[in-house]
């Protein structure tokens, strides 16, 4: 009987909600269950210093192979998760699995600087700076080890609480670098008073440096100003040895990309920069 109510509950709502909606709420229903389960997991991808191997950073980023979607984009969910105001408990499993994979890397003898990605919502916390604290001092992790990246929309959206959390992760000696730069609205002088010691170039003006005239002129001009402004220029989306080429001889200080490697999962991505530090000794 209870299973019948439930059946014409969902047929109820099948009838007045288009499929979109019903993947949605599938997602956010599912969602908790899976970072438990081995549906979600992280990826990581290099971040290379074309002039140093011992320059070594990663990206992660989240993964999920949903049991009756398959991979789901990672924009799709966490656009799901921000808007039912999940968002801190999938960035605080994101902290917590990136200290573990630099642990684990340590282990092996691997320094490397880990990348993770924050939402906007993650810095109008107030105790988030706390949480991440409390993580590097359970791991023995030196802050410097990690890096949060956020873009430059998400910083101005609560411009005051927003900044008041990004100084305190800064002094408490994390990186921070702006994202997706280049597709935001941010002024010069918003841009100089941020505690930021990365500018990351949105792979949109990076994919197709190497046809498209208008792109380098801007990449240019960005790495020009990161620089001016005392900032590591990293680019992502460096598919090429063109692209690579170009970037090196125009001073651009982090390479992300195909080229390297695509985001992996930890066991591989450990091996890759094992043999990545392997080919130096050589
Ligand atoms: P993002 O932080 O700007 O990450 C870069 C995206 O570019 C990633 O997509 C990466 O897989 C992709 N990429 C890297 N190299 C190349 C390349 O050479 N060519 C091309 N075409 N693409 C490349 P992905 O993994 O699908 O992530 C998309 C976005 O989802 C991320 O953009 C980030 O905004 C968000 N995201 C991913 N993981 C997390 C997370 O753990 N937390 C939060 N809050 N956001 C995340
Ligand atoms: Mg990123
Ligand atoms: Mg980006
Ligand atoms: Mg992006």
């Amino acid at each position: 009987n209870h299973a019948r109510h439930s059946n014409e509950f969902i047929c109820a709502y099948r009838q007045g909600w288009d499929e979109d909606h019903l993947r949605r709420l599938q997602l956010f229903a599912d969602f908790k269950q899976a970072l438990l389960s081995d549906e979600i997991c992280l990826f990581f991808q290099p971040k290379v210093d074309p002039l140093s191997r011992e320059n070594l950073g990663a990206e992660a980023l989240i993964r999920w192979i949903h049991p009756e979607f398959g991979f789901v984009n990672p924009e799709e969910f966490i656009a799901v998760i921000e808007s039912a105001g999940q968002i801190h408990l999938l960035t605080r499993w994101v902290l917590r699995t990136a200290v573990h994979q630099v642990s684990q890397l340590q282990a092996l003898g691997t320094d490397l600087t880990m990348s993770v990605n924050l939402s906007a919502l993650d810095l109008l916390e107030d105790d988030f700076p706390e949480y991440i604290q409390r993580l590097l001092r359970e791991s023995q992790l030196p802050a410097s080890s990690f890096c949060l990246e956020i873009t430059e929309s998400a910083i101005m959206q609560e411009a005051e609480r927003s900044l008041k959390n990004l100084e305190r992760l800064h002094a408490m000696g994390l990186l921070i670098s702006i994202d997706d730069y280049g597709t935001g609205y941010s002024s010069l002088s918003q841009m100089k008073s941020l505690p930021v010691s990365e500018l990351k170039i949105d792979k949109s003006f990076v994919l197709e440096l190497e046809t498209n005239q208008e792109d380098r002129q801007i990449v240019r001009s960005t790495i020009e100003l990161g620089h001016t402004l005392g900032l590591k220029v990293t680019a992502e989306g460096v598919e090429t040895a063109g692209a690579r080429d170009w970037l090196i001889n125009h001073g651009c200080d982090i390479l992300q990309g195909y080229f390297y490697s695509k985001p992996l999962p930890a066991h591989d991505f450990s091996r890759w920069v094992q043999d990545y530090l392997h080919e130096e000794a050589q």
